[in-house]
């Protein structure tokens, strides 16, 4: 697509995820076969370019955490190609994935589960050194000291366990045990939705300032907008399994072409503007990603639906250089 072309020639793509899907079979009958599947994630295809901070957002069930695991490989895809820095990564073998993993790293959104109870601070950084060898053993205190310095943490952190943090502080130890290999990508997972909304925005803002420090690219999967409206350089609209629209955040906020991505902007307040954005409440459920709807998945929720929409998917489509939603009205 021009777009892209011309976007990929002043920056460097760094992870390229095309037509990925990921189906869960569902087995019945005394046989256990596969009866059905869930498309959780369904032909998903988009670019994250050095440095960035690309948002994946939707209602729960959109396939949005689904597609970063698929990324990590921690489920393996049903079909689809992930190129990390040129390389496919659904080629590697276990050795080349296990290596892979120094540069793609993950932060979850529960610290307190992610963590090991029963290892303090310097033990749990200490065991992400020795995995990856990125530092010589003798080093190892240094380094983890400087990794508390780096997400905000006082140096004696590494004696306490983790209980003996606040949820916030649990977070900077998941980001020091993230950084402590010197990935590329870090794919946080609702990384801020279990913490207070004042712990949220000094969370969001270190990891701002470790971006620039470090040269890192995002993969950001939220399921709320203000949090996306804050990191983020570009943001992909999910829903049921599919991309309804890519844009740059400006563009995304100001201008949604999606009636989804409509909808779920109208819920959000916008304290900086004068003009009230009209709410836009959409009927009915999710439906069910293990049938989902004909034509475009959105038709039995969307107040524009017509004929055709029950019949004809709609493709993404360029609305601008960075713009592009998938509806046939756009
Ligand atoms: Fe709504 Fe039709 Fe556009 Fe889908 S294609 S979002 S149903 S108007």
């Amino acid at each position: 697509m021009k777009t892209q072309a011309n976007e990929s020639k002043q920056k460097n793509v760094l992870l390229e995820v095309t037509g990925l899907k990921q189906h869960f079979p569902i087995k019945g009958g005394i046989f256990g076969r596969v009866v059905n599947q869930v498309k959780a994630v369904d032909d998903v295809s988009f670019t994250i370019y050095e440095g960035e901070t690309v948002s994946i957002v939707g209602e729960s069930g959109c396939g949005k955490s689904t597609t970063g695991r698929a990324i990590l490989r921690l489920d393996e895809p049903t079909d689809g190609q992930i190129r990390f820095q040129g390389k496919d990564l659904l080629s590697l073998g276990p050795n080349e994935m296990r290596k892979m993993r120094k540069d793609l790293q993950v932060i979850f959104q529960d610290p307190f589960a992610s963590l090991n109870p029963r290892q303090t601070v310097g033990e749990i950084l200490r065991e992400a050194l020795s995995i990856q060898k990125v530092v010589p053993k003798q080093k190892y205190r240094e380094r983890i000291i400087e990794l508390l310095e780096n997400v905000g943490l006082r140096a004696d952190s590494m004696d306490r366990y983790p209980h003996e943090f606040s949820g916030g502080q649990r977070q900077r130890i998941g980001i020091a045990r993230a950084l402590a290999v010197e990935p590329k990508l870090i794919i946080c997972d609702e990384a801020v939705s279990a913490l207070d909304v004042s712990i949220q925005a000094q969370v969001l803002n270190l990891l701002k300032e470790l971006q620039r420090k470090f040269k890192l690219t995002y993969l950001f999967i939220s399921h709320d907008l203000g949090v996306v409206r804050h990191i983020s350089d570009r943001v992909i609209v999910m829903y049921l399994g599919k991309i309804v629209e890519i844009a740059d955040k400006k563009s995304l906020f100001d201008n949604p072409q999606h009636p989804y991505t409509k909808a779920l902007l109208s819920a959000i307040p916008l304290p900086e503007r004068k003009e009230k954005r009209e709410r836009i409440l959409l009927k009915g459920d999710v439906p069910s990603p293990i049938n989902p709807p004909t034509g475009c998945r959105f038709h039995t929720r969307c107040p524009f639906a017509a004929d055709i929409c029950k019949e004809r998917e709609p493709e993404l489509q360029a609305v601008d250089a960075t713009h592009q939603a998938a509806c046939h009205f756009v």
